[in-house]
């Protein structure tokens, strides 16, 4: 717009501006890629990626946080999409997939609307309204789930699990997951339900089957005892937790002791036996049967301890550690002389089990009834790795479905409710952002359109079958992907969370309204890149500064 010949440079040499409808499209174009590159996972009959990173190392997934994570992505507004599904995993755990798509959908139609000369503040507005509006039609139509429903839970469990490939043990997962849900869900004082999530702990051993991953009520330690000849199992065991060795201590400095005659050995010797056996008598005397030590233990402790009949682990994970203290009630000990009856923790059974090659300690029947966990078994790193994936987005829409007490159907049958809902509302707002409206619609629907054409079905046929089905007042007609049949979702038993269905509205229509909104990037040049190391000024721009003067 500047006269010519008076341009003022306010910016470093180098850094990249762009503006106006320029900078938009180029936005959304970058952002719309991010959500192609996930589409085709979308839905039990979506496909999975391969994804290979600079290491060579695999990964096999349809999760899209998954994916978006591990793709090295590199354009701002890219990234503002890779940031709306991580937000969609961590509130809501899974939907990420549909929170991407969306929020690119709500991009490619806010494009069409801008070449239309429609500004984009009016956009956002039409946007925004449009949001608030499918959270109340969700609200609408959810339908109320508690924690005894254990049927309808498990129906969630095996939505959430149906696009992963761990699909075929869906049953026995679900059991797993609901029962690990209800058994930690805590509750409030006004009824309503907690769930921490870390009171779930995954174990993963690869080797048996996806059909031996089970339940544990308890803590696994992925440790075996330390000696042979203490007792493989303790009943009513008294737990003590302690984190400094079991070791004397060798000298900082090489020191040389000079021994003349072979008593000064012997008592030399046996001053260390003693300091050794002293530590085990401690340990002993506080009654505990079973020790967890973060620290080594030497052998001759060892032996001292199998000889006291005490079960004892070594160098267990801080992690662990921390875990069996709240689950057993025990205290975590740094002093072994403060070490007292009043520090142990209790479970009803200590044991060694073999899981596949290894020997694994299992403490069951704890204290804390909210300390469970789960081991995965599977045929392969890559089968463990995915069946945790589907049980980590199982456990927290199970999880969601238990806080809030709501469920929504799944199939796309939700999304055309909404969008058969925006579309009355559009008409009730009138002027441009009605067509703003009407174009969130429209977007809400690549939902039904997506699992359609992945399962191999014609999208278009799909939709209007759909369509048809809720403007007749079937509030849950959604697309079976298995049968390609419209049905009713609840008799499918494809139901979800209403937090996963709210949160993928919220921050898909925040990160597109916050896309949108921009018409000048003004980019820095990368940093570092350029000018040399070592320059006085160094520091993090100095490839910049290199260049400029
Ligand atoms: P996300 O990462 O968004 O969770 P998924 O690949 O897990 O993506 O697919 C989730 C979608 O698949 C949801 O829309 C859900 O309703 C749908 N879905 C799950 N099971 C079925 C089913 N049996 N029939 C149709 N749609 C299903
Ligand atoms: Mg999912």
């Amino acid at each position: 717009m500047m006269p010519a010949g008076t341009q003022i440079l306010v910016l470093k040499e180098g850094t990249r501006r762009e503006k106006g409808k320029g900078a938009q499209f180029n936005n959304i174009a970058a952002a719309k890629a991010v959500a192609d590159a996930v589409r085709s996972t979308l839905g039990p009959r979506g496909m999975d990626k391969m994804l290979v990173d600079s290491l060579g190392d695999v990964v096999i997934t349809n999760d899209g946080v998954t994916i978006l994570k591990e793709m090295d992505i590199e354009h701002p507004a890219a990234k503002m999409l890779v940031e709306v599904a991580k937000t969609q995993d961590e509130e809501a755990g899974d939907g990420t997939t549909t929170a991407v798509i969306l929020a690119g959908e709500l991009l490619k139609k806010a494009e069409d609307m801008i070449e239309q000369n429609i500004h984009p503040t009016v956009i956002a507005g039409g946007y925004r309204l449009a949001s608030e509006k499918a959270r109340e039609v969700l609200d609408k139509i959810a339908t109320k789930v508690s924690m005894t429903d254990t049927d309808v839970l498990r129906k969630v469990a095996i939505t959430a699990m149906a696009s992963k490939s761990s699909s075929g043990h869906r049953d026995l997962l679900a059991n797993v997951v609901v029962k690990a849900v209800t058994m930690v869900a805590e509750e409030r004082a006004d009824g309503s339900h907690y769930v921490d999530d870390d009171d779930i702990q995954i174990t993963k051993k690869q080797g048996g089957s996806i059909a031996d991953t089970e339940l544990v009520e308890g803590v696994i330690v992925d440790k075996e005892r330390v000696h042979p000849g203490m007792p493989a199992q303790v009943e009513n065991a008294k737990i003590a937790l302690i984190d400094v060795a079991l070791e004397v201590k060798k000298t900082e400095i090489d020191a040389k002791i000079e021994i003349t005659d072979p008593s000064q050995l012997q008592a030399f010797l046996s001053e260390e036996e003693n300091m050794l056996r002293r530590m085990v008598a401690t340990v002993h005397k506080s009654g505990a049967t079973v020790l967890f030590c973060q620290k080594g233990i030497d052998d001759l402790s060892q032996h001292f301890l199998a000889k006291a009949g005490i079960y004892a682990v070594r160098r267990v994970k801080k992690s662990d550690m921390e875990k069996l203290a709240k689950a057993t009630g025990g205290k975590l000990v740094t002093k072994l002389d403060e070490l007292s009856k009043d520090d142990l923790g209790h479970a009803k059974l200590v044991y060694e089990k073999k899981i596949g090659d290894d020997q694994m300690t299992f403490v069951t029947g704890c204290k804390d009834p909210h300390a469970v966990s789960i081991l995965i078994r599977g045929g392969t790193e890559h089968v463990v790795d995915e069946v945790e994936r589907s049980l980590e987005d199982a456990l927290s829409v199970v999880a969601c479905a238990v806080e809030d007490g709501k469920v929504i159907t799944g199939g796309g049958a939700s999304a055309a409710e909404i969008a058969l809902g925006l579309r009355d509302y559009a008409s009730t707002v009138g002027g441009r952002e009605q067509i703003a409206i009407e174009a969130f619609a429209d977007a809400v629907e690549i939902i039904p359109r997506t699992l359609a054409e992945n399962a191999g079905l014609d999208p278009i046929d799909t939709l209007i079958a759909i369509r048809k089905e809720h403007k007749k007042g079937s509030k849950h007609a959604g697309v079976n992907v298995f049968t390609g049949k419209v049905s009713d979702m609840r008799k499918e038993n494809v139901v979800e969370p209403i937090r996963v269905g709210a949160q993928a509205i919220a921050s898909a229509t925040e990160a597109a309204v916050m896309i949108i909104r921009i018409d000048d990037v003004i980019a820095a040049k990368a940093g570092g890149a350029g000018g040399g190391a070592g320059g006085p000024k160094g520091g993090e721009d100095g490839g910049g500064d290199g260049e400029e003067f």
